[in-house]
């Protein structure tokens, strides 16, 4: 099944699930339960596109609290590498 990430819009935890094409339940949040989730496009190889645009640029801060060093950035680049 295709993985994609989501980002809560209550308390802004990002987390990864699987989910079968055509998915369009609701994802609720892992960390909080909170309902109102948002996905992100996290594939590279599909929005790496046009010139002057870096992928690492839009990863230079953290999805959830703008830190440049979160622990949570470190991840999400991990995982964009083994995508
Ligand atoms: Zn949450």
């Amino acid at each position: 099944m295709p993985r994609h990430d989501f980002k809560c819009l209550k308390c802004g935890h990002v987390f990864e699930l699987e989910l079968p094409a055509g998915h369009q339940e609701e994802v609720k949040c892992l960390a909080c339960g909170h309902p109102e989730t948002q996905k992100l496009l996290s594939s590279p190889n599909v929005i790496f596109k046009g010139t002057g645009f870096y992928k690492t640029d839009a990863r230079s801060k953290c999805d959830s609290c703008g830190d440049g060093s979160c622990p949570m950035r470190k991840l999400a680049e991990e995982k964009t590498k083994h995508e």
